[in-house]
């Protein structure tokens, strides 16, 4: 009988990527796995020759035709105009979740943690990787943190899901929710509210900069930890080389639209074309890759082994010891390595197995859409650019009267510096007035928005931009300045 085979895209990348890529696809063909490689170009080379996504229009095609996305490291020319292939390939296929193993192989991998198992849970749309970016003057920059009910809620209950269906005992969530108040914020509060739907599953928080420390330093002590996309970014990267290298971790890209499994380090340049890198992260993207398209067999017999090569001492550089490792060897030689293990399972480590009850479906998550009860538009925030002295526009801008509105505080660089500031404060060319009623209660409509705007511009004041302030459900939907 001929086994139909599975049409994948294959992107060998920049740097290391296509020596790691083609070890990887050695020990895949070795295996017998069921796959059409349907190659396609990204990265540099594409970028430099005027294509700002790095990617063409027919590579899109092949990605959008097939199964799954095996994807080697790419380089992202530095300065203006490029944009991330990454984040764009996420974002266009809706692939939220980012799953990243971080696990130690001790005694045969060095590593200070023996103990340590983590899954990275990362969301992969939303944060700061939205990358809406802007100078809003000679002196200042702004990003955007976007953190929404529906992608944090299809990435929690991610989480939750993977946590049940691998048997793990619990979810931790990290976030900042102690100064990013409403964004972290809304996270953590979904998060409490999804966990209450698993209650077989330990749920905990912890503030980021200490569960970070506590990642480093005891990470025996998580299990699945999810996360907001940036603090997922550094956190496995963190937890990958913790656990002896960042060449040891893979990750898949999953959405419901399509997946992209890929080695979560970058392309190295400094190593590449030496045949010294360490393709372990692609191999074991690649399992991850067989697991989603149901290959449980061959994912186990590659997983195994791999696993067989490590015990066994044979070791790239990155991971070689002259206590821990038996053979140094390059990237094109471990691949073969793990090819004549074929077929053998570790004597050393548990045996991996894949079977059909293990496979993890991507679930369906249809995140809830809340509709406010009542939505109250209450004032505006106008930011203006003035060179750093408040007397420069203040006392042109104390007059303005709009209905109930009024200046209620002015603020620079988050700081309040009228009514009640200090001279120490010190200003860029940045300031932000607030217009509000004295009780922040009253609703105003657009057009008194409208009105503070044409006010200020007839006084020659240079507006960058503004943000409306809203009451929502009752809650005032801004933070407070009034400090
Ligand atoms: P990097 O992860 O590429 O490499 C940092 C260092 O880690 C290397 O110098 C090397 O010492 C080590 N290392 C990484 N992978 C290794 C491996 N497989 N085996 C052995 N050692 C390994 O990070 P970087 O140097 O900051 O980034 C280089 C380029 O990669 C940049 O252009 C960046 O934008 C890009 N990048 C791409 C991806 C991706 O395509 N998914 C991810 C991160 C960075």
């Amino acid at each position: 009988m001929v086994t139909k085979k599975i049409p994948i895209a294959v992107a060998k990348g920049d740097g290391i990527g296509p020596e790691i890529m083609d070890a990887t696809l050695n020990i895949l063909k070795h295996a017998g796995a069921p796959l059409e490689i349907k190659e396609i170009e990204i990265g540099e080379k594409v970028y430099k020759s005027g294509v700002a996504t790095g990617m063409k229009e027919d590579a899109w095609e092949t990605i959008l035709n097939t199964d799954a996305f095996l994807k080697a490291p790419i380089t992202t020319p530095q300065g203006g105009g490029y944009k991330s292939l990454n984040v764009t390939i996420r974002t266009t296929l809706g692939l939220y979740a980012n799953i990243r193993p971080c696990r130690s192989y001790f005694p045969y991998i060095h590593t200070k943690h023996p103990e340590m198992d983590v899954i990275v849970v990362r969301e992969n749309e939303e944060d700061l990787y939205a990358g809406i970016e802007y100078q809003q003057t000679p002196n200042v920059t702004q990003s955007l943190k976007l953190i929404t009910r529906q992608g944090s809620e299809k990435i929690i209950r991610y989480a939750f899901e993977y946590a049940r269906h691998y048997g793990r005992k619990k979810v931790t969530c990290f976030t900042k929710d102690n100064i990013l108040k409403i964004s972290d914020g809304l996270f953590h509060k979904i998060f409490d509210e999804v966990a209450k739907d698993y209650p077989d599953i330990i749920n905990e928080h912890w503030i980021i900069d200490i569960g970070a420390a506590k990642l480093a330093d005891t990470p025996e002590i998580f299990d699945v930890v999810v996360m907001p996309n940036l603090y997922g970014d550094i956190l496995s990267d963190i937890g990958a080389q913790i656990s002896g290298s960042v060449g040891l971790v893979g990750s898949a890209n999953i959405g419901e639209h399509g997946a992209m499994f890929e080695a979560i380090h970058g392309s190295a340049p400094r190593r590449a074309g030496q045949n010294v890198a360490n393709p372990s992260a692609l191999i074991l993207a690649s399992v991850m890759m067989l697991v989603h398209l149901n290959l449980p067999k061959e994912a186990a017999l590659i997983h195994n082994a791999w696993l067989c090569a490590i015990e066994e001492g044979i070791h790239t550089y990155d991971i070689f010891t002259d206590e821990h490792s038996k053979e140094k060897v390059g990237t094109k030689e471990f691949s073969d390595a793990i090819c004549k293990r074929l077929g053998k399972t570790p004597s050393q480590f548990e045996a991996i197995s894949y079977g059909e009850a293990k496979e993890h479906k991507t679930p369906t998550i249809t995140p809830s859409d809340k509709p406010a009860k009542s939505r109250k538009l209450l004032g505006v925030d106008v930011f203006l650019y003035a060179k750093p002295k408040l007397e420069s526009f203040y006392r042109e801008i104390s007059h303005i009267n709009v209905g109930s509105l009024n200046v209620q505080l002015i603020t620079n660089r988050g700081v309040k510096v009228w009514p009640n500031g200090f001279d120490q404060t010190f200003c860029v060319d940045h300031w932000r007035v607030r217009f509000i009623s004295k009780d922040k209660k009253t609703q105003i409509d657009q057009k008194e928005v409208v009105d503070i705007i044409a006010a200020i511009d007839r006084m020659g004041l240079d507006i960058i931009k503004t943000e409306n302030l809203y009451e929502i459900d009752g809650v005032l939907a801004f933070s407070s300045a009034d400090l």
